[in-house]
């Protein structure tokens, strides 16, 4: 089976966490500092804080940022559940706003529509889906004319660049994950980064139990620290991410020259944007024979995301309890249904992509077949 994502990890990994355990510091020492600084250097981020995974560095950042319970926070229904529940674990309310149906990512047309809905609203968390970064023009406009703080998620787009510029450098407060299948990994880790000293250090008391000084504790804080072994890793897959993103990249110039097929509808691009493809997702009304198809001829696929955040029972439950209304997000819905994520990763070989993209350009849907 081809996989639908894989690690890019090879004898350099391994020799460097091998090298941390067997000098038994295997956590707060050099190599956590070490790849703060060369991740911040590498993007040109002014300071960055390692975490635990993805998701910590959310609560942290938007903690760090102000949110605070019963705040209103703008963000995005098509995402990982991460992202929303981030905002839960603030005790913050989620307002969602629907998405353009070819990015998938935030509509700033009907982030503009919601801030008249919510003019006191102060934060929006956005999130640069799949390796796309957001329509940032027209966000950042909307950000500075209202002053809302913004908080990227870059969970899914280390690397990419808007008109240039990186993500995670448009906002006040910025998160990575290092997830196996993200565009780099530590195997579970994080990494929160922003051009404020303050929030820099608020960011970095909350991660180690509110503590600067051993066994002094200023706030309430959590044990959201990386370990060694994950910066050791992390130190190595930084080395190799611009290359890691290029493959990607060649990867879904090959499917979008060699996949041509009437049911199946090809992830859309925006011009003056470097997509980092951390999964290559298409559209088809026909989803479910698709994957059925594609498994049986051993392909790996995945639907991310099969639910659109709104719509979750948990969420649904949080905000119930706290007597909010549910955001309605049609295009959400509607994309939900049809998404589906064909293997995306360094690694693939020409073989594979080959062999990928012909067998998704002969799939024919069954209604059709037997018309
Ligand atoms: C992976 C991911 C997260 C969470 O990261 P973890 O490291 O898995 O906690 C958050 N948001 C998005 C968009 C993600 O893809």
């Amino acid at each position: 089976m081809i996989p639908i994502s894989k690690p890019s990890i090879d004898e350099r990994e391994i020799q460097q966490v091998t090298k941390v355990i067997s000098n038994g510091q295997l956590a707060q020492g050099d190599n956590v500092y070490a790849f703060e600084e060369a991740f911040a250097d590498h993007f040109d981020y002014k300071y960055s804080a390692a975490t635990s995974n993805g998701t910590a560095g959310l609560h942290v950042a938007l903690k760090a940022a102000g949110v605070k319970t019963g705040d209103i926070v703008l963000t995005t229904p098509f995402s990982f559940i991460a992202t929303t529940n981030a905002i839960i674990y603030c005790g913050a309310i989620p307002v969602f706003i629907d998405i353009d149906d070819k990015t998938f990512n935030i509509s700033p047309e009907k982030l503009r529509e919601k801030l008249i809905e919510y003019p006191n609203v102060k934060y929006l968390l956005i999130v640069h889906l799949f390796g796309q970064p957001c329509q940032m023009d027209e966000i950042m406009d909307l950000v500075v004319s209202k002053e809302l703080i913004l908080i990227e998620d870059c969970c899914q787009a280390h690397g990419a660049t808007f008109q240039e510029k990186t993500v995670g450098s448009f906002g006040h407060v910025s998160v990575f994950s290092f997830y196996p299948t993200k565009n780099m990994t530590t195997g579970e880790g994080g990494m929160i980064v922003t051009h404020s000293r303050e929030l820099f250090e608020k960011c970095k008391l909350l991660i180690n139990h509110g503590s600067k000084k051993k066994y002094m504790h200023e706030v309430t804080g959590y044990n959201y620290r990386m370990t060694e072994m994950a910066a050791a890793i992390g130190l190595e897959q930084l080395k190799k991410l611009n290359s890691m993103n290029l493959k990607r990249r060649s990867n879904a110039e090959f499917y979008k020259k060699h996949i041509s097929n009437e049911f199946i509808q090809l992830p859309f691009n925006r011009e003056n944007i470097e997509h980092v493809y951390n999964a290559f997702t298409i559209m088809t009304e026909y989803r479910d024979e698709l994957i059925e198809y594609l498994s049986l001829k051993q392909i790996g696929t995945s639907i991310y995301y099969p639910l659109s955040i709104n719509l979750q029972d948990s969420v649904q439950d949080y905000l119930s309890a706290m007597n909010e209304t549910v955001s309605h997000c049609p295009i959400s819905g509607m994309v939900s249904k049809k998404v589906l994520s064909i293997p995306m990763y360094p690694g693939l070989t020409e073989p594979e992509l080959k062999y990928i993209s012909e067998t998704v350009s002969s799939f024919i849907p069954r209604a059709v077949l037997t018309k």
